[in-house]
């Protein structure tokens, strides 16, 4: 299926701006899928998979069906593993795969079905074709990476195409000229040599330097990586350059003609003013859209960018503002929470409102508690993380959003924190913990499954991607979804104890979610308390810039309220016993 429902409705789509529009059939009535690669050159991190994904976005827009891949050089065979300090967040498919987090960007932008072959590393592609080797699939040739590795990414990006597949665009990771990316790129020239030349499109994004100093921008970064794909035998057919500053028409003909790349098909890529959203209308404006349908000879309209340009306008004209604190590990770096950011941020848009956020380190709390940090703070979010640091700073903001009625919103790793925290404090279970940090713990209110414990390789042991959710009436977590049963993308190794359950009950405790499939606890609630939610799972893949997850959106509103509540106390008059 093409378009995924939302929160288990399979037949429609709502968003806050009405009915998202049905799914489109092809509009060609061809069945063969067109391909185009993203490739990056001078630098990383200039936004290939943003770029990637306002350009599958665009497709999208124009009655085109769209898959996604990305190809990463590392030799890690998933980011699974990998410290989130280095490769940020490890973003969850719906089939359980631990992924790249540019897969979230695709997912944000598009309804592209993202899955296990959305996403191959060196690692993955080498395991592959090393288990074939053992197998002897290769009837004793000498195994190389031509044509060996180079045939295994080629099938990769073969599993992208199929009948209800217009466009299939892969991104590859890392920068032309690196050595671990030839590979790939190799792979993506032999591409067009088999499918045909015109049913291939190569994207290539670059970086024009401005120098402040000289007040100038210089192309030559931009010859040179162009240049070095040519070496590989790839010719560009666009090149998007980011600047910092808009590209004159002398330098556009100045890369048309070095790079040997037609004018038009320059595009500027100029920072955003003030959000990621800006991209796809950037782009468009540039006719991107023309440039690609007339290149892969695909019949399609315009973009139509009416409603995206409205959350646009949104986003830019908010009607409010309001602070969240996220009481979390990995705050220096802007990526290791990305899709927390951005939920907030579409739950900000969902309640015409800015969402501020404030990184409170979970470390500082543990010393200092948390009221120093509550300063103009709405509500308090906990994310997901592994391992004991920082967890008694957690435990401590949930206890304080507790008791304060302070809006809290834990995720994962957040829910468990709260109900080592509930277990303590109102359960009276003084050393509650949960078996990760404390292996001995009396009262084990968070611990591993048995069926889990004989799998204790990393990596493997997970519970990984989409398992059903049954929500029980009456609760937060049912106002919000609107539904029954609903579906979310799990990652996580430990569950909450059901032994605890009748006790937890009893003290005020409301278990809104339960898995039908195996009866785990998945959503936490504390009944007498304006808003206080924690779920196993990961909503935060599932949120987008038109249609906000129902509990984010939720948790942002009820943070607004809060404040609202807080100043309308402010200005009252003094009650006439104060200082009495
Ligand atoms: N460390 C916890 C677990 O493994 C939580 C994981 C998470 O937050 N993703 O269950």
């Amino acid at each position: 299926m093409h378009r995924r429902a939302l929160w288990g409705r399979d037949d429609e789509v709502e968003t806050f701006f009405g009915r998202e529009r049905e799914a489109i059939p092809s509009e060609r009535g061809n069945l063969v899928t067109q391909h185009i690669f993203v490739t990056g050159g001078v630098v990383s991190s200039l936004g290939k998979g943003l770029t990637s994904a306002s350009i599958g976005m665009l497709l999208e827009n124009m009655g085109l069906r769209v898959a996604m891949q990305k190809f990463d050089p590392y030799i890690n065979v998933d980011p699974g593993t990998m410290n989130p300090y280095q490769h940020g967040e490890v973003y969850v498919t719906p089939d359980g795969l631990e992924a790249d987090l540019d897969l979230g960007h695709y997912e944000r932008f598009t309804h592209a079905v993202v899955n296990k072959h959305s996403n191959y590393t060196t690692g993955k592609i080498y395991s592959s074709v090393i288990a074939k080797e053992r197998r002897g699939e290769y009837l004793g040739q000498t195994v190389q990476v031509i044509p060996h590795i180079t045939n295994e990414i080629k099938e990769a990006v073969r599993r992208m195409s199929g009948p209800d597949i217009d466009v299939a665009i892969t991104e590859i990771g890392g920068t032309v000229g690196d050595i671990e990316s030839l590979p790939f790129l190799e792979a993506a020239r032999q591409f067009a040599l088999d499918a045909g030349r015109e049913k291939v499109m190569y994207i290539h994004l670059t970086l024009i330097p401005y120098l402040r100093a000289s007040h100038e921008i210089k192309t030559k970064p931009t010859q040179q990586s162009v240049g070095k794909l040519r070496e590989i035998g790839i010719i560009p057919d666009i090149l998007i350059c980011r600047s910092e500053v808009p590209l004159a028409d002398d330098v556009r003909s100045k890369i048309s003609l070095f790079c040997n790349v037609p004018k038009e098909a320059v595009i500027d890529e100029k920072d955003v003013d003030f959000s990621i959203y800006e991209i796809p209308a950037m782009l468009a404006d540039q006719r991107i859209d023309e440039l690609i349908v007339r290149r892969l000879g695909l019949g399609a309209r315009r973009p139509d960018l009416s409603r995206w340009k409205q959350m646009l306008h949104l986003i830019q004209h908010p009607e409010g503002e309001v602070t969240i604190a996220i009481v979390g590990k990995y705050l220096e770096l802007q990526d290791a929470y990305k899709s927390i950011y951005e939920s907030l941020a579409h739950a900000g848009i969902a309640n015409r409102l800015k969402v501020h956020i404030k990184k409170v380190s979970a470390d500082d709390v543990e010393k200092v508690g948390m009221e120093r940090y509550m300063a103009g703070v709405g509500g308090i979010l906990v994310p997901g993380g592994f391992g004991g640091r920082g967890i008694e700073g957690k435990v401590h903001a949930a206890q304080y959003a507790r008791e304060r009625r302070v809006p809290y919103f834990g995720l994962c790793l957040g829910m468990q924190v709260a109900v080592i925290e509930f277990a303590r404090t109102v359960c009276g279970l003084t050393r509650a913990n949960s078996t990760e940090f404390d292996s001995a713990t009396p009262n084990p209110v968070i611990h591993m499954m048995e069926h889990q414990k004989s799998i204790m390789d990393k990596g493997g042991t997970m519970r990984l991607g989409e398992y059903p959710c049954d929500l029980r009436a009456g609760t937060r977590a049912s106002e919000a979804y609107q539904a029954e049963r609903i579906t979310e993308r799990h990652r996580h190794r430990y569950e909450f104890n059901n032994a605890y359950r009748k006790v937890f009950e009893e003290k005020g405790a409301r278990f809104s979610g339960i898995c039908p499939q195996n009866d785990l606890v998945e959503i936490f609630e504390i009944a007498d308390h304006p808003w206080f939610v924690g779920v196993q799972f990961h909503p935060e893949f599932r949120s987008r810039p038109t249609n906000a997850h129902p509990l984010f959106r939720e948790f942002v509103r009820a943070a607004k309220e809060r404040e609202r509540a807080k100043s309308a106390t402010a200005l009252e008059p003094a009650s006439p016993r104060a200082g009495v």
